[in-house]
């Protein structure tokens, strides 16, 4: 007999209601078993509610829009009748919905059964280690797979250095810094804005507001899953067993657990330069830098490479007279110098000075601020400032967790070496993130991290994509993608470049920002791309259609035959295909 089964609203953890954003069914539809009926929308994800069963939609007891909570009627579903007869109860699994039987079976939802492992002796399949981009991801497929999942994190918060000191909190502030400049440069255009009045606190409160958004998000999604989020800082006591310390109020204490399998993403911190007084409190990490404590007038970034220049783009347009310095020759090391020059022409007419080629060689307490002593060309010999922030680079922690306990090869530097599918030199033990090496990226973190839970439940998934872009959020942005000119010029590749200015593109004069370009970089045997590179406004997110045509191996022909919307920014993308080809029109190249 086929029965109506009524699919309610699942665990949304902390929140009280969420809203639907899409009603992916109608009344009288056919269904297969786990086909979404609709979608519900929480932090920093979308959960999609599927059917428990095969059947017809009897009644939709939602709309688009309508907020719901936990236990909410979501759909009745008439099952066919061989979807119900003899059916063992519904397994339970990660982000499934919690169904109700029309007619009361009283049934309880099993937990979906552990794939085999090792011993079954653990107290968990998998641990991770480490709650950033790469472990939080790693936990949830995990857990999605069907482990029994523990997620392991020294810090009250989850989401690691990238949500809580990271990544969001600086992306939140660049936007800041952008409206402040782009409210300024409409004087060009015939309107004044006064000065902008800054109130740190509330600035501070919604910079806090948006990570605490986002971590709160994580911690509902953790226990969605049914993952067992631990506290503490984590050491390894042996190769399945760790020991975790907490030191939280009132549940400080210690606690073992063991583990079938391992994830390792204890992440990086910020190199701590010699010579330079940390004590004080004036001397600043990007962490201390996030803090926004004060404005300071006089602001020495000493590292010129992605984090360091963002952070001085939001000081900036805050009002601090900044000086960066740099101890390579170019800005950015790593992106084609074509590229980083619309970047330090900019700031360069903006901030007090740029030194590149510079050391500092110390910064010493005085009575009126910090003096930092240099050792450069085109650098003075001292100079005084309020407040100085080190962004000279990251370390990875792995010689922090006790690996050797568990024999786990760590390089004097700090990280893990792995595999394709992400495993250490210890078969039952994975690595993900910043502790494996460069680039060290969230976005590869979550990557490798999905990677590792996969490999962790027996799937055969392993790091095959071909290239991560990179973006450095400072305006303009600077993105760039896969092979740069630079490699392409010092491998001896035959390779060829297409680049559309962006001085020739009218939303890039409509927005006022005509100093960009767009750089593809192509394989000459092939025609295919093989980089991208970009500056100018909302380069970050134009990157992601090269980075996509390099993973499809597309050709010019390809990108400059795919229509673009016009006026665009990605406009350029194409265009620059079609310069390579020899098709544009929208430029006039003389032939030759
Ligand atoms: C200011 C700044 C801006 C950035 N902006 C970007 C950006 O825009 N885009 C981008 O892609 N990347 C950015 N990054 C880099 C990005 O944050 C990292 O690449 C990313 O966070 C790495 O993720 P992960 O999972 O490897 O480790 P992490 O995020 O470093 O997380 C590791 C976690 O492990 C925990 N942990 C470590 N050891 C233990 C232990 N023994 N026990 C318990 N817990 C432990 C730590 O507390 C931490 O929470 C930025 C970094 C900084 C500092």
């Amino acid at each position: 007999m086929s029965e109506s089964i009524k699919v309610t609203v699942p665990d949304i953890g902390d929140f009280d209601k969420v809203p639907v954003i899409e009603v992916l069914v109608g009344v009288g539809d056919t269904v297969e078993k786990e086909q979404s009926l609709v979608t519900l929308e929480s932090d920093k994800a979308t959960m999609e509610v599927p059917s428990p069963v095969a059947g017809v939609i009897e009644s939709l007891e939602v709309k688009l829009n309508d907020e719901v909570g936990e236990g909410d009627l979501l759909a009745v579903v008439k099952a066919t009748a061989d979807e119900t007869e003899g059916e063992a109860p519904p397994e339970e699994r990660a982000q499934a919905p919690a169904v109700e039987e029309a007619t009361d079976s009283g049934q309880e939802a099993a937990p979906a059964p552990a794939p085999a492992d090792d011993s079954g002796e653990h107290d968990f399949d998998v641990v991770v280690l480490g709650s950033g981009p790469g472990g939080y991801t790693a936990a949830f497929r995990a857990a999605d797979l069907g482990l029994k999942t523990a997620l392991v994190e020294r810090y009250p918060s989850l989401g690691g250095v990238c949500l809580n000191v990271g990544c969001i909190p600086s992306k939140a502030l660049l936007h800041t810094a952008q409206i402040i400049d782009e409210a300024a440069a409409m004087a060009e255009h015939g309107v004044q804005f006064g000065d902008p009045k800054i109130d740190l606190e509330r600035l501070r409160g919604f910079k806090d507001s948006v990570v605490d958004r986002l971590t709160g998000g994580l911690g509902g999604m953790a226990k969605q899953r049914k993952i067992e989020v631990i506290q503490g800082v984590g050491s390894l006591t042996g190769p399945h067993a760790m020991n975790i310390e907490s030191s939280g109020e009132g549940e400080g204490g210690q606690r073992s657990i063991s583990f079938s399998k391992l994830i390792v993403a204890v992440g990086s911190q910020s190199v701590e330069l010699p010579g330079i007084p940390w004590e004080d409190p004036r001397v600043m990490d990007s962490t201390g830098a996030l803090d926004l404590e004060d404005i300071p007038q006089r602001l020495l970034v000493i590292g010129g490479g992605i984090i360091g220049l963002e952070m001085a783009c939001v000081y900036s347009a805050l009002g601090s007279d900044v000086t960066v310095v740099e101890l390579l020759p170019q800005l950015m090391t790593g992106a084609d110098p074509d590229l980083v020059r619309p970047l330090q022409k900019r700031i360069s007419g903006r901030y007090k000075a740029i030194y590149t080629g510079t050391k500092v060689t110390s910064v010493k307490v005085a009575d009126d601020g910090l003096v930092a002593y240099f050792e450069g060309d085109k650098a003075p010999e001292s100079e005084t400032y309020d407040r100085v922030l080190v962004a000279v680079g990251r370390s990875p922690n792995g010689n922090k967790f006790g690996a050797d306990k568990a024999g786990i090869e760590v390089t004097e530097r700090g990280f893990i070496e792995v595999d394709g599918q992400m495993r250490t030199n210890v078969p039952h033990i994975f690595a993900i993130g910043d502790v494996v090496g460069q680039p060290m990226l969230a976005h590869k973190a979550t990557h490798e991290g999905k990677i590792a839970a996969e490999v962790c439940a027996g799937e055969k998934s392993a790091f095959d994509a071909r290239v991560i872009p990179s973006v450095a959020y400072t305006d303009p942005e600077v993105a760039w993608v896969g092979v740069t000119e630079t490699e392409a010029k010092e491998a001896g590749a035959d390779y060829g470049v297409g680049k559309f200015p962006w001085a020739a593109s009218g939303r890039a004069l409509g927005i006022g920002r005509p100093e960009g370009f767009t750089k593809l970089i192509f394989d000459k045997a092939t025609n295919r791309i093989i980089g991208a590179g970009i500056v100018g406004p909302h380069a970050g997110d134009l990157i992601a259609e090269c980075a996509l045509a390099i993973e499809m191996g597309a050709e010019a022909a390809d990108i400059g035959l795919t229509i673009h919307p016009h006026p665009t920014l990605s406009e350029s993308v194409a265009l620059s295909a079609e310069v390579f080809e020899g098709t544009v029109t929208d430029l006039y190249i003389p032939k030759r």
